[in-house]
């Protein structure tokens, strides 16, 4: 597929606002209308690019729900959301269902009108079927075929015999400040929105070094076990991106700090902690020098311990 970006179709920058996303359209639409000449294919990538961007611009709020209704017509699917997304907020673009459309090769019926045809049983292909009552003779159209006198056999190819064709239609969602993985959101259906009641769960694609756990943000960081010895400043992943912090000299296995107020954001503007936690690692091949030295150091410590032994 042809990677389709609505900003470079209208010429601007991400950072454009909903005033220069209008004029870029205007300029452009003037330019490439099918009226003054222009593609109709490219005009309409040019439409399709500034509804995508309108609906980036006015996004619909997500309502936090406890859970979803054990009863009713809706759609439960999942979105899934980065780390930085969860904690910062974003507006995303999600497809739903929307109103469906009549199917325009049956109009509806579900059956093939250019199809195969049977003569209808029921009035043996007159359309009308004759009856007496009271030594009257009555006339009526068949109801089985419409006084048509032919049945459409052939289930219609275009809606599959459903009438209608799905649509969908692209939203831009802002995900509420707060919310945590596996938390449902809701979005109410119409004429704004979906068709029928959606409700998201939220899956966080989790990094290796920047997660939630519960409902903590945490930051992992490996620190080599020399560093752990001797300390000093250590690069460290934040929602911010990477960062140096200092790490006290002899840092022991489970050793954390808390960042305040670097974790995510919540919807009155205030900011949780961010919680980072070390993991010493100790690499599993070394340089044979490395080796060498850390023998050395063995032999000096524990020279060090049998001297205190004896000192007892
Ligand atoms: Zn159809
Ligand atoms: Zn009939």
């Amino acid at each position: 597929m042809k990677s389709f970006d609505p900003y470079q179709v209208l010429g601007i920058k991400p950072e454009a606002g909903l005033a220069e996303i209008r004029r870029a359209f205007r300029e452009k639409a003037r330019l490439l209308h099918p009226d003054a000449g222009g593609e109709v294919e490219r005009f309409l990538e040019l439409k399709r690019s500034y509804e995508i961007l309108c609906a980036r611009h006015s996004p619909q709020r997500l309502r936090l729900v406890r859970e979803r209704p054990s009863g009713g017509n809706y759609l439960l699917t999942f979105l899934d959301v980065t780390v930085r997304e969860l904690a910062l907020g974003a507006t995303v673009t999600v497809v739903v269902p929307d109103r469906p459309l009549r199917c325009p090769r049956c109009q509806g019926r579900g059956v093939d009108p250019e199809g195969k045809r049977e003569t209808c049983p029921s009035c043996a292909g007159e359309g009308r079927l004759a009856f007496d009552s009271r030594r009257r003779r009555y006339e009526i159209a068949c109801p089985r075929c419409g006084g048509e006198g032919y049945l459409l056999v052939e289930t219609c190819p275009t809606c599959r015999g459903r009438g209608e064709l799905p649509q969908e239609k692209e939203m831009a969602l802002r995900i509420p400040l707060g919310a945590r993985p596996g938390d449902l959101l809701y979005l109410p259906a119409g004429p704004d929105g979906p068709v029928i009641d959606v409700y998201f769960e939220l899956q966080v694609h989790n990094q290796e070094d920047l997660f939630f756990e519960e409902d903590r943000l945490v930051s992992l960081v490996q620190v080599p076990f020399w560093q752990a010895a001797l300390g000093g400043k250590i690069l460290i992943n934040t929602l911010e991106g990477e960062e140096w912090i200092v790490i006290p000299r002899g840092l022991n296995q489970g050793f954390s700090m808390v960042l305040k107020q670097r974790g995510a954001y919540l919807e009155d503007g205030s900011r949780e902690d961010l919680f980072v936690r070390f993991k010493i690692v100790f690499p599993e091949e070394l340089p044979d020098e490395v080796e060498r030295l850390l023998l050395k150091i063995a032999q000096i410590m524990e020279k060090k311990e049998d001297s205190h032994e004896l000192a007892r």
